[in-house]
């Protein structure tokens, strides 16, 4: 796995930030991580989504992508496996309602932004950029999971901060605002692209770089009990 140190994305700096003993295992030693039912559902809510916008735009027809779409991996039995069909499909449903009152065009999907920032490269993926009827740019991010604060501040994201950036800085969107777009409960969050502190975000990234550079990886044991490497790494602390 090829990694180069001057190369930052969210992941990695989120990653890193929960603990660098985790950036090494993932980013240096390219170990994996394995699908669990809720990141699963979350590959195939993403394909889904991608393949309708990207094919059709038509509201009847998003159902129709799902199966094609799904990922199996992941899931214990195949009753588990229904039963998070069932939760996806359901979110999908709703997201087909709302796609009957969308009045913004999407642009495009699954769209990755690059720009440089002194010696280091930023990049990242976006999964929806849609266009509104005055001129203006949303670019959104969908989020699947249940396990959201809808009280934090879309202002307070590093990634929805980073992904407001990128489209300024990389594809030169100067009007328009970020998105998250919780599908899991048919809500969205958004601020426009100048709320967000482009100093402070690129600062953080930056920072977090620099250590990754340095190798620093003296692991964080505070979130080992949520650590998908937790059975296998000889640092976790888990009492
Ligand atoms: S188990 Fe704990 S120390 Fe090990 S990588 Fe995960 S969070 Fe870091």
């Amino acid at each position: 796995m090829q990694n180069d140190p001057h190369e930052l994305n969210f992941s990695k700096i989120k990653t890193y930030r929960e603990c660098p003993l985790l950036y090494k295992y993932k980013y240096i030693e390219g170990k994996r991580e394995g699908l669990v039912p809720a990141s699963s559902l979350g590959v195939s809510i993403h394909r889904t989504l991608e393949e309708y916008h990207r094919q059709s735009n038509d509201p009847s027809e998003l159902l129709s992508y799902y199966d094609d779409m799904w990922l199996g991996a992941g899931y214990a039995s195949a009753g588990e496996q229904m039963e998070w069909y069932l939760k996806g499909k359901k979110m999908l449903e709703t997201y087909a309602q709302r796609e009957y009152e969308r009045k913004t065009t999407v642009d495009s999907t699954e769209r990755e932004f690059i720009f440089q920032e002194g010696e280091w490269t930023l990049r990242g993926k976006i999964d929806r950029i849609d266009k509104h009827p005055d001129g203006s740019w949303e670019v959104i991010d969908y989020k699947t999971g249940t396990d959201v604060d809808l009280t934090q501040p879309v202002t307070d994201s590093l990634q929805l901060g980073i992904y407001a950036v990128g489209a300024r800085r990389a594809w030169h969107l100067e009007r328009g605002k970020a998105t998250f777009y919780f599908v899991a409960f048919d809500r969205t969050q958004s601020a426009p692209f100048e709320a967000f502190d482009e100093q402070k975000i690129l600062e953080t990234f930056i920072k977090t770089g620099e250590k990754i550079v340095a190798q620093d990886f003296t692991p964080n044991t505070a979130n080992c009990a949520n650590c998908p490497f937790n059975t296998r790494c000889e640092s976790a602390c888990l009492s």
